[in-house]
């Protein structure tokens, strides 16, 4: 299959906070692999910008070693590495002062797309795009980038995105989810609206309910002090897990521009009732042999943040009414995975008579590893014996689907950042958005602080609490197994 990169114009994107944990792992060796894969144009150039003082040769070789130890496509290429690096160059600002802004001014052309990345602590957005602006290096054409955390309340978010807002359109902020970026993520929208298969049964009528996993085996030593603050429910829940909910349950826009999808998940996420204390579980993962525990790794021996969450919750709309959404994400499990399952009710009637071991249709799109999509459909069992059935599996996985493609395929911040580039913001997160996502977490999580709830201790290794697993049990449903 012939690779379709389709080239951008010519851009100046600078990264602030180059010579950071961020840029090194995801963003400059994304960049690295768009170049390899023949998507930058000539007039393409990376500014990196922090407050070190670097020389330009010190700064290429910095990109040199992220190249080195993440971009893993194209790595090994010095010639293609030695091109890239005649786009790269550096530049000393400080976000909290007035040094170097003039050298970055001179930097930046103004016949070119330019694009402000702002990989640094948010507390730095107002002071960077405050001085993007005293220097006129920022005009109504520029963008920005921007990192989770959107804020750790509805107050702060609002708070963040007001700053952002004097001085910049909302059509000018780029909000970066990565799982937005993700293959499969998207696929999820192919899949539905592209095909005329599954939309008629995508609905309560037909989908007994969904399950969604993002599943870790690392625990949260390192940064577990920091983790503490925020826990699975800000981490991961208010932002990935919700944006998934949006995907699946949000009603086709009438067409893929950015506005149109991001009106259709907002109105998802207005639509979410009210969660049950009954319905959420926490947890935090124990220790075992040469395994600290979550109160060891967060610093905290009386902490009550949640290293898991499972809840259960409903979409308040014709679509769904009656047909609930699992959610379950955590620490330290049993395996890296992440999925949604899309698990459909049985048909009205066996004519098979009694199928005790029936499991019935599921759609599963994963996300990760090995992305791609599976769907289990009946048969019958080969062989003599009567009608007896079984589920296999139609499985597609991308990698093998799309051969040497699916490698070429661009990973989540690649795609992301070619998009801020190409101007399209269908993949990023708006600021109402967020606001109601924190509007719907916020009275959840002074819930279960004002109730002094304590989290329940799981195993590492484990799928979590049992609790959790009686979250579906006791609806006569099942959590699927957490395996690669
Ligand atoms: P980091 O490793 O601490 O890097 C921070 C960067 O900001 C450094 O390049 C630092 O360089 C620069 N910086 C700090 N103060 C500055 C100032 N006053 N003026 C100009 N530059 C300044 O942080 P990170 O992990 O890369 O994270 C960056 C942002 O991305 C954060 O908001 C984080 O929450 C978010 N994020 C990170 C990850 C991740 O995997 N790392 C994932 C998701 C989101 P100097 O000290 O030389 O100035």
């Amino acid at each position: 299959m012939a690779s379709r990169v389709i080239p951008v114009d010519p851009f100046d994107l600078v990264i602030f906070g180059g010579t950071g944990d961020l840029a090194r792992r995801k963003i400059l060796p994304g960049l690295y692999r768009r170049f390899w894969a023949g998507q930058f144009p000539g007039g393409a150039r990376i500014v990196g910008a922090s407050r070190k003082d670097m020389s330009q040769d010190e700064f290429r070789s910095f990109v040199r070693d992220a190249i080195a130890s993440y971009a893993i496509e194209g790595a090994d290429d010095p010639d293609c590495i030695a091109g890239f690096l005649n786009h790269v160059t550096y530049v000393a600002v400080d976000a909290m002062g007035d040094a170097g802004w003039d050298n970055l001014k001179a930097m930046v052309r103004t016949d070119v797309v330019r694009a402000f990345y702002f990989s640094v602590a948010p507390g730095l957005f107002g002071p960077l795009a405050k001085r993007l602006h005293r220097f006129s290096i920022a005009s109504s054409s520029c963008r920005v980038v921007v990192e989770k955390p959107f804020g750790h309340d509805l107050q702060s978010a609002r708070t963040l995105n007001q700053t952002l807002a004097n001085y910049f359109d909302e059509a000018q902020i780029y909000r970066i989810d990565h799982y937005l970026g993700k293959e499969t993520v998207q696929n999820l929208m192919a899949v539905r609206f592209g095909n005329i298969l599954f939309e008629p049964l995508w609905n309560a009528q037909f989908v007994d309910h969904i399950q969604i996993t993002v599943a870790e085996t690392v625990g949260v030593g390192g940064r577990g002090a920091y983790y503490d603050k925020s826990g699975a429910m800000r981490d991961m829940v208010q932002n990935h897990l919700m944006q998934l909910v949006c995907l699946i349950a949000m009603e086709p826009p009438h067409c893929f521009e950015p506005d149109a999808v991001r009106d259709e998940k907002l109105k998802v996420i207005r639509a979410l009732d009210a969660v049950d204390p009954g319905d959420i579980v926490r947890g935090q993962y124990a220790g075992a042999e040469g395994i600290d525990s979550y109160l060891t790794d967060s610093e905290n021996p009386a902490s009550l943040t949640e290293s898991f969450l499972a809840m259960k919750l409903h979409v308040s709309n014709w679509r769904w009414k009656g047909t609930p959404f699992y959610l379950r994400t955590g620490k330290r499990l049993k395996a890296r995975t992440s999925e949604i399952a899309v698990v459909f009710k049985d048909p009205p009637h066996s004519i098979f008579g009694e199928q005790p071991d029936r499991r019935g249709n599921v759609l599963v799109i994963r996300l990760q590893p090995n992305e791609g999509i599976n769907l289990r459909v009946t048969i019958k069992e080969p062989g003599p014996g009567g009608m007896r059935l079984i589920e296999v599996p139609l499985d597609m996985s991308f990698a093998e689907a799309l051969g040497k493609e699916a490698s070429q395929v661009a990973d989540a911040y690649e795609r992301l950042i070619m998009d801020v580039i190409r101007g399209n913001q269908t993949l990023f997160m708006r600021g109402d958005e967020v606001e109601a996502a924190w509007a719907w977490t916020d009275p959840l999580i002074e819930g279960w602080t004002r109730r002094g709830d304590r989290p329940r201790t799981y195993q590492p290794g484990s799928a979590g609490p049992e609790e959790a697993l009686m979250l579906l049990f006791r609806e006569n449903r099942r959590w699927r197994e957490i395996a690669e």
